[in-house]
C-alpha cells in the first residue's frame, strides 16, 4: 500500500480546485482548505493539529497572486509543504552521543510495535557510522524476547548483554554498562520490557533503569500504524518518565501519516529515527522536508 497515498490525493484535490485563479482570496480558498482538513483527518491527525495547520496555511494564503511567475495554486503547495515540514519539526533531529564513556540509549514501547526490531536496528545504523555496541536484554517478563535478541545481535554481530530473567532491569542495565565501560564499548542500547499497555509497574521500572544508567537518549519506540495514538503515546511517556525522542516504526505498512504528523506537535518531542521494513537495513533518520515531499507526491 502506498504511505500517504490517500493523503496526497486529498491535498491535491484542494490545489486543483484553485487552478486558474489570480488571487488567492479568503472565498475562493475556503472549499481547499476543507479539502486539506479533512485528508489530514482522514490521516489520523489530531483535530487541534489540523486546526493550527489549516488557520496557518489560510493567513498565509490570503492575498497570494502571481509572484514571478509561479501561480497562486502552486503558491499554495509550497505554503503546506513548509508547514508540513514544520510540523513535523523542521530540522532532521540528529541521536546525541555521550561526551565521555557509553552513549546510554534507553528504548521504551509497548509491545508489538517492533522495538526489539529497532534495538538490532539501531546496533546495525551505529555499527555503519563507526560505533561499537553493546545491546542489553533487559526484558526479564518474557524470554523469549532476551533470545530473540541474542539472535539479532548475532544476525548483525553485536555482542548482547544477559543475566536471565530473575534479576532486577535496573541491575541487569548497570551491569551491562559496567560490561560496556570495561570493553571501552562507545553505545549501550537497553532494551526494556514491553507490556500490552501502559501501566504502572512499566514506568516505575522504565524510571528506576533510567536512574540507574543516565541515559543520553531515552527513545520511545511507536507504530506508524497506530496513528494519532502514537502522538499520545509520545505525550504519556515524556510526562511520566521524560524522554529525548521517538523511533517511528511500519513507515512501510499502509500507516496514514498521522504519527509522523502529529508526534512532534503534540508531544513537542521529535521523531528521530523511522523503520521503513523488517530488514536491519531499515532504518534510518526522519528528514521532516523528505517527509514532507513524500506527501505532497
Ligand atoms: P516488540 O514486541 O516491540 O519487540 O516487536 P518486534 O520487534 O518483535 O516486532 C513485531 C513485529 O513487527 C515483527 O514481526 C517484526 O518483524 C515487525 N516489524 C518491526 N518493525 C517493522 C517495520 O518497520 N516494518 C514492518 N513491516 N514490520 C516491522
Amino acid at each position: 500500500a502506498e504511505m500517504f497515498g490517500q493523503l496526497t490525493s486529498g491535498l491535491e484535490s484542494a490545489w486543483n480546485k484553485l487552478r486558474g485563479v489570480d488571487v488567492l482570496t479568503k472565498e475562493n480558498i475556503a472549499e481547499p482548505m476543507r479539502d486539506i482538513r479533512r485528508a489530514l483527518l482522514e490521516a489520523d491527525v489530531s483535530l487541534p493539529v489540523v486546526r493550527r495547520f489549516v488557520q496557518s496555511v489560510s493567513e498565509q494564503a490570503v492575498g497570494v497572486g502571481l509572484i514571478r511567475g509561479v501561480r497562486p495554486d502552486q503558491q499554495l503547495v509550497k505554503i503546506v509543504h513548509d508547514e508540513l515540514v514544520t510540523l513535523m519539526g523542521g530540522e532532521v533531529s540528529d541521536l546525541v552521543f555521550a561526551k565521555s564513556g557509553p552513549t546510554v540509549i534507553l528504548l521504551a514501547g509497548l509491545q508489538g510495535v517492533g522495538k526489539t526490531t529497532v534495538c538490532a536496528k539501531l546496533a546495525f545504523y551505529l555499527k555503519k557510522l563507526g560505533k561499537s555496541c553493546l545491546l542489553v536484554a533487559a526484558d526479564v517478563y518474557r524470554p523469549a524476547a532476551i533470545d530473540q535478541l541474542v539472535i539479532l545481535g548475532e544476525q548483525v554481530g553485536v555482542p548482547v548483554y544477559t543475566e536471565g530473567t530473575d534479576i532486577k532491569p535496573s541491575q541487569i542495565a548497570k551491569h551491562g554498562l559496567e560490561e560496556a565501560k570495561k570493553k571501552t564499548i562507545d553505545v549501550v542500547i537497553v532494551d526494556t520490557a514491553g507490556r500490552l499497555q501502559i501501566d504502572k509497574t512499566m514506568m516505575d521500572e522504565l524510571k528506576e533503569v533510567k536512574q540507574v544508567v543516565n541515559p543520553t537518549e531515552v527513545l520511545l519506540v511507536v507504530d506508524a500504524m497506530t496513528g494519532q495514538e502514537a502522538a499520545a503515546l509520545v505525550t504519556t511517556f515524556n510526562i511520566e518518565i521524560g524522554i529525548t525522542g521517538a523511533i517511528l516504526t511500519k513507515l512501510d505498512g499502509d500507516s496514514r501519516g498521522g504519527a509522523a504528523l502529529s508526534v512532534k506537535e503534540v508531544s513537542g518531542k521529535p521523531i528521530k529515527l523511522v523503520g521503513r521494513g523488517e530488514r536491519v537495513e531499515d532504518l534510518e533518520p526522519f528528514y521532516p522536508d523528505r517527509m514532507a515531499g513524500r506527501i505532497l507526491g
